[in-house]
């Protein structure tokens, strides 16, 4: 799906009748007057600069809608710290914004591997993440993550090796990520999946008016939420922070 098509809105009088919002808001909060006091009273004000620098180079660039949000950032700092995540990966790396964010919270051996296919993004933000001093944590590799996570189980020396990994690449490979992730990360370990909640769009009445983008990705995240449910070897928690976040903990 392309990128652009993100902006075309369809129209649908069903779902204008039904009352629902339009789903394409960046926020799940109810009012922006609350999301922005989150931001200017909790979140920027602690903001690291780099974050902020991150931050700022990001949003200017034309799809800047896929990166975090402030407050998610500082969200996946906080529970990296709290579970003391010390091997960890990233798939879906954009220009960098929750990997600086990840890299920030580790300790100083602290390892990320960091997996996406444009490797252009990432070097829009890696200046920052040298000059943060957290380059060396990380491992970037450029391409598809589905054949590196396959090498590393094929190898078997990484199952039940990782403390944390975020997902945040395609949403139509979430079910066969986990497939694979489930084997890599710890027990007691988690692993986090962005985007569960998909603009809203997973609660949306049939017809709702949607974007082609969110309505082309909305039944694979649906699946996926179900499947994370009916999943024995997981604990999860779906947190309404920025787009959804779902957090799984490996039980077995
Ligand atoms: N995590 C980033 C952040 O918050 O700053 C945003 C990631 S963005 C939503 C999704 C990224 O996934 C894009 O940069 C895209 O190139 C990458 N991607 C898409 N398909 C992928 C794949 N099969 N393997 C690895 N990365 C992929
Ligand atoms: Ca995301």
């Amino acid at each position: 799906m392309a990128i652009n098509d993100e902006t075309k809105t369809e129209s649908s009088n069903e779902g204008q009748e039904s009352g629902h919002q339009e789903v394409r808001y960046k926020s799940l909060l109810q009012s922006d007057a609350l999301y922005e006091y989150i931001l200017e009273t909790s979140v920027y004000p602690r903001e690291p600069e780099p974050m902020k620098e991150l931050r700022e180079i990001t949003a200017k660039h034309p799809w800047n809608i896929f990166a975090l949000t402030a407050d998610e950032a500082q969200f996946l700092n906080m529970l990296l710290k709290l579970v003391n995540a010390k091997n960890t990966m990233e798939i879906g790396v954009f220009t960098g914004y929750s990997l600086l964010a990840t890299a920030l919270a580790l300790p100083e051996d602290g390892k990320i591997l960091a997996m996406d296919i444009n490797r252009d993004n990432y070097e829009l933000g890696l200046p920052v993440i040298e000059k943060a001093g957290v380059a060396h944590k990380i491992d970037f590799k450029e391409g598809p993550a589905m054949p590196v996570l396959d090498e590393m189980i094929a190898d078997g020396k990484h199952h039940g090796t990782y403390d944390f990994v975020f997902v945040d690449a395609d949403k139509d490979n979430y079910i066969n990520y986990h497939k694979r992730l489930i084997d890599l990360v710890k027990v007691g370990g988690l692993i986090g999946y962005d985007n569960t909640l998909w603009n809203g769009s997973v609660a949306a009445p049939p017809g709702a008016p949607m974007t082609k983008y969110v309505r082309y990705y909305r039944d694979f995240v649906l699946e996926f939420n179900k499947a994370l449910v009916a999943d024995p070897r997981i604990e999860i928690c779906m947190i309404p922070v920025g787009d959804g976040i779902t957090l799984c903990r490996r039980i077995n």
